[in-house]
């Protein structure tokens, strides 16, 4: 630990992004360097099972042990859609329910609801925009274990309006990339732009939100023919915003498209 880091933790101890208890103060150093936990009840079944003991012995530098044990995490998802299933379950009721996705896998860290949420609100709304690092940290600790994450050659961030940014002042889909970036040691690509502002989707249904979102996104770079990225955005609820994203990466030159965010 540097003597500048240490100064900064009795300045600014690390507190749990969820609930803000103080963590123990020797819990600052790269978790991801700590060798996997192997024991085969950790690792059995399929790539996407995350396991709440796995998140309680690896996550106690970035969030407290409550929080670890107590919040809605995804422990097992739809490895199309984040969606999560129970256990036994390997189609969800979403994907053969019939919604369509031009994305090809989603990593989501947790439900939508409870303290998750109200940290993702905190990011977005509050101006709290030192969260993006634990919160990109654990995305992370997490996409570290999918097995398509060996062939992910960049990360895009899903971008805001240029107008809602210039009033928010930041686009949090971006600093997420950026911590994740850094995490997974992954370039940090913003090829999309928003070039009309799709306003709130609240109340709009699936068949809605693909309607209003459709020519949102434009791709501002060339794309490698048949790359695969990695697309990051705080949320994906009907997965409308990520699908439109992921069509407009695909007609740049994508050649698979995955999904990570933070709460599903
Ligand atoms: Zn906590
Ligand atoms: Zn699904």
């Amino acid at each position: 630990m540097s003597m500048l880091s240490f100064l900064l933790d009795i300045l600014y101890p690390p507190r749990c992004p969820f609930c803000g208890s103080l963590l123990r103060a020797d819990s600052n150093e790269s978790f991801l360097k700590e060798p996997t936990v192997t024991t085969g009840e950790d690792i059995a079944g399929s790539e996407d099972i995350y396991s709440r003991r796995v998140i309680f012995k690896k996550s106690t530098k970035i969030i407290c042990s409550r929080c670890a044990e107590e919040l809605p995490w995804i422990v097992r998802g739809c490895a199309r859609c984040g969606c999560p299933l129970e256990e036994g379950d390997y189609n969800c009721t979403y994907c053969s329910g019939g919604a369509y996705f031009s994305f090809d896998d989603c990593c989501a860290l947790g439900l939508y609801r409870g303290e998750i949420r109200r940290a993702v609100h905190r990011l977005k709304y509050h101006g709290k925009m030192s969260l993006a690092v634990p919160l990109g940290k654990l995305l992370s600790l997490k996409l570290a274990r999918m097995t398509w994450i060996s062939s992910v050659e960049c990360l895009v961030p899903v971008p805001l309006f240029g107008e809602r940014q210039r009033w928010r002042g930041y686009n949090q889909a971006s600093l997420l990339a950026g911590v994740i970036g850094k995490e997974l040691q992954l370039p940090v690509l913003e090829a999309l732009v928003r070039v009309r502002d799709t306003g709130s989707q609240t109340g709009f249904n699936r068949t809605q939100r693909k309607k209003n979102l459709h020519g949102a996104f434009d791709c501002s770079q060339e794309l490698k023919r048949g790359s695969h990225i990695l697309l990051i955005d705080d949320v994906l609820t009907s997965g409308a915003t990520a699908h439109e994203a992921s069509c407009v990466l695909k007609n740049g030159g994508a050649g698979r498209v995955s999904v990570a965010v933070l709460a599903r």
